[in-house]
């Protein structure tokens, strides 16, 4: 029943490859994937798993939606929805980047049939939907391949070579940076969007206007199911963006659960936290607790029991429902804090001492009295005395990190 609880991933690999910090630009990891790219290329005899990780990394947190999910979920979250193989062609990858070979000439691979892009998308769920599973219904639009022209673009289903780019896809522009300096950059023509390929005004499909896909709303139905947790990912496969000669991506929903205000899930197991007076936890107590599907739990204490502040107690079978075991439960803890008065009355105590048990017979005697020194006892807030304490034990060995290597020097040089 334990050890089930939703595992965080890794969620800082990907920007250790990539060597920039967690809270890079999209600029920052372009520059970095760029650099790191050339010099792992295995065309110019660079580790080709080095390769294939860097455009990994590089294609997860350059896209925003894919790299808030890795944040918060790992890699795990995002590796399904990636298609299985772990990912893209890194090479594809690459050449998007670059928008062609960076080394002059061309690459020695053939282009193979790209993979589309996978859509993640968010879904919030309530912890009550989780524990009764649910569907929801959503419409989302997407490009199909267009029907008329079977996506071709054209009437005829003939294309010419772009005049503007003579067919490569690629234009290089070239910046006078100084006198004797010159930048060349190479992107993707935009008169042909970098296919390469034209298709006359009056051979253009009158369904998509050459753009060879059209819009399409399509309504998914996703279902919960009982169980799920967190960050869980339900996939349905080839249902994102459909572009000709490519295989299309997946639709893949990551769970969110949104906080409950009452109960905290840990795995199969919930956890509730319960207030009692001190009355009530010296003389018992019961209540109506309200689950997740409405009912009402019975939670009281057996006669004469007393429930200390702090305490946990379990119910068997009242948790969250096992996944794909939705008959399985696990346990609902309760966690009880008891409020104490601040103060007493000198009539309450002399009620109190005449019912509760004797205090400790060690008391002082007067000559033992008279040895003591007086103190004075103050409320104390210890978290925060300990945080304060640790901070001030950082800045102190921050400064002496600060004096030491100089001082280590000197005295290295000293003795040579
Ligand atoms: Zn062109
Ligand atoms: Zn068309």
């Amino acid at each position: 029943m334990f050890g089930r609880a939703p595992k965080k991933s890794d969620n800082t690999r990907y920007y250790e490859i990539l060597g920039v910090s967690k809270n890079a630009s999209q600029d920052d990891l372009k520059k970095a994937y760029k650099k790191a790219a050339i010099k792992n290329h295995p065309d110019k005899g660079g580790d080709p798993e080095k390769f294939k990780e860097l455009a990994q990394a590089y294609e997860v947190l350059s896209d925003p939606e894919k790299r808030e999910i890795y944040d918060q979920y790992g890699e795990d979250a995002l590796k399904e929805g990636m298609g299985g193989g772990g990912g893209h062609d890194p090479f594809d990858i690459f050449q998007s980047f670059f928008g062609g070979s960076p080394f002059g000439g061309g690459s020695s691979r053939g282009r193979r049939q790209r993979r589309g892009e996978d859509v993640v998308h968010p879904l919030k769920v309530s912890l009550e939907d989780l524990y009764l599973g649910t569907s929801k219904k959503l419409s989302l639009s997407r490009n199909v391949i267009c029907s008329k022209c079977n996506g071709k673009g054209s009437k005829s289903g003939a294309s010419m070579s772009c005049s503007s780019c003579q067919g490569t896809g690629m234009k290089v522009t070239i910046r006078h940076l100084g006198p004797s300096m010159i930048q060349q950059m190479q992107h993707p023509c935009n008169e042909c969007k970098g296919t390469g390929e034209m298709i006359s005004d009056k051979d253009r499909c009158s369904q998509c206007k050459g753009e060879k896909v059209v819009q399409e709303k399509k309504v998914l139905e996703v279902i919960v199911e009982k169980g799920m947790q967190n960050g869980q990912k339900i996939t349905f496969p080839g249902e994102a963006d459909e572009a000709p000669d490519t295989v299309t991506g997946d639709i893949v929903f990551v769970l969110q659960q949104k906080e409950h205000p009452r109960f905290k899930r840990k795995g199969e197991d919930l956890f509730v936290e319960h207030t009692l007076s001190l009355t009530e936890a010296l003389c018992g107590f019961q209540f109506a607790l309200t689950h997740l599907d409405g009912r009402q739990l019975l939670i009281k204490t057996n006669p004469g029991e007393v429930v200390k502040p702090d305490s946990f107690k379990a119910i068997n079978d009242e948790g969250m429902p096992m996944y794909q075991r939705p008959f399985m439960k696990g346990k609902l803890y309760i966690h009880f804090s008891v409020d104490f008065p601040d103060s007493l009355s000198p009539e309450q105590i002399k009620a109190l001492m005449t019912v509760l048990p004797p205090k400790p017979s060690s008391q002082l005697t007067d000559m033992e009295l008279d040895e003591c020194e007086e103190t004075t006892m103050y409320d104390v807030n210890i978290e925060e005395e300990m945080r304060r304490k640790q901070q001030q034990a950082q800045a102190e060995a921050y400064e002496d990190d600060d004096d030491m290597p100089g001082g280590a020097q000197r005295v290295q040089c000293a003795q040579q």
